[in-house]
């Protein structure tokens, strides 16, 4: 027998009865960081913004830094309406306490999609709520299409670690359409000092059993610019021997040219590098201005996060290495004598 919660949320999507097909309008969950609004939060409000509708955003936390980042938010271009809740309850977000809250707020409304940037969080928050409303969720779309007349949502997303690109139709037998967005494909939304849009409270959902109980967080920190959306990144792999050999190594290319530092997972896995710094398949997506591989073989899980950058410069010892094949600039040299040669040349 389905539990209470979930047969009310059920009878709700069935008693929803369209004359034709409703016009989007989508639930953006927008993440933030101690005041600062999630840069890939923006870049999924571009994509929210594309399906043509109305476009709600949802602000969850502690009452620390709600009112700060309501603020912000509310100037974003593309938000037609802004919720927030506030509540100790959200201080350290985790999906068994959101979820009862975006269930009720989807139970009873005309949302057509349920939008994310791919974080951790959300990563689980959003196959963790569709599988509760009995619908699928689509995972870090880089294109998409929605066509009202038949009310379905074409998404485009990679595939075997970038290798193929599938293409996923959710027809209007899906009632709410779920999808998290990879930042890299769209450009973040900018903020309208002039724009007034409708701000509403929403009251928080109590879980008096919360299965979990969030016990600290550690996060790495760091006075580099964010590798996430860093303009240049300078990456390292497994022959920089060790941890300290490889920050003496690259950080002073990456100070040189005010980059984030990235890695390999071979220099992650030998820890060389924060796991934070990992950069491919089973890391982060980045695709800056300017990415330059050092002393990375170039396998197709680390070209699966960072093909898409605009200018790839490649340092290997090896002509044959796979790097090259994607490499705009690539030299074949060993990274001890030319790192301090390109630093020396940049300073200049
Ligand atoms: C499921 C799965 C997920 C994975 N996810 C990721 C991921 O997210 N990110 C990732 O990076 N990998 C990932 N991998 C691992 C990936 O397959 C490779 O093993 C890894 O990327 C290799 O790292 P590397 O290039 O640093 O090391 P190697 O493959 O050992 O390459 C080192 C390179 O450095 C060159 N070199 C050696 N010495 C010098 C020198 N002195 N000067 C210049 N060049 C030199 C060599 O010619 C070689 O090309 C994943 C693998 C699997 C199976």
């Amino acid at each position: 027998m389905l539990p209470r919660r979930s047969f009310v949320v059920f009878r709700s999507f069935l008693s929803r009865n369209y004359a034709s097909a409703p016009p989007p309008h989508a639930l953006i969950f927008l993440e933030h960081r101690q005041g600062d609004v999630d840069s890939g939060s923006l870049s999924a409000l571009t994509a929210a913004s594309l399906l043509g509708g109305k476009v709600t955003g949802l602000v969850v936390g502690s009452p620390e830094y709600v009112p700060a980042v309501v603020d912000k938010v509310k100037k974003l271009k593309g938000l037609t309406s802004l919720l927030h809740s506030t509540s100790d309850l959200y201080a350290q977000q985790l999906p068994e306490t959101l979820s009862p809250l975006l269930e009720k707020l989807l139970s009873d409304s005309e949302y057509t999609h349920v939008i994310s940037t791919p974080s951790s969080l959300a990563k689980s928050l959003l196959p963790r709520v569709a599988a509760k409303l009995d619908v699928p969720s689509v995972s870090e779309i880089t294109s998409l299409e929605h066509d009202s007349s038949s009310n379905s949502t074409t998404f485009t997303r990679p595939i075997y670690a970038g290798n193929a690109i599938s293409t996923v139709r959710l027809s209007s037998s899906v009632p709410i359409k779920f999808f998290t967005v990879r930042a890299t494909n769209f450009d973040p939304a900018p903020s309208e000092e002039s724009q007034e849009i409708e701000v509403k409270a929403v009251d928080p959902v109590d879980v008096p059993e919360c299965p979990v109980e969030h016990i600290s967080t550690q996060l790495s920190k760091s006075d580099r610019p964010d590798l996430s959306v860093a303009g240049r990144v300078v990456s390292g792999g497994r022959p920089l021997k060790n941890a300290e050999t490889f920050a003496s190594t690259l950080n002073p290319l990456a100070d040189v040219l005010g980059a984030a530092v990235g890695a390999s997972r071979a220099a992650v896995d030998a820890g060389y590098a924060d796991n934070s710094l990992q950069v491919g398949q089973t890391g982060k997506v980045v695709a800056p201005e300017l990415y330059m591989a050092i002393g990375i073989s170039g396998a197709i899980q680390h070209l699966a996060g960072m093909k898409d950058s605009k200018m790839i410069v490649a340092v290997n010892k090896d002509p044959d290495a796979p790097i090259f094949q994607v490499a705009d600039v690539g030299l074949v040299a060993d990274l001890y004598e030319a790192v301090p040669q390109i630093i020396e040349k940049l300073k200049q």
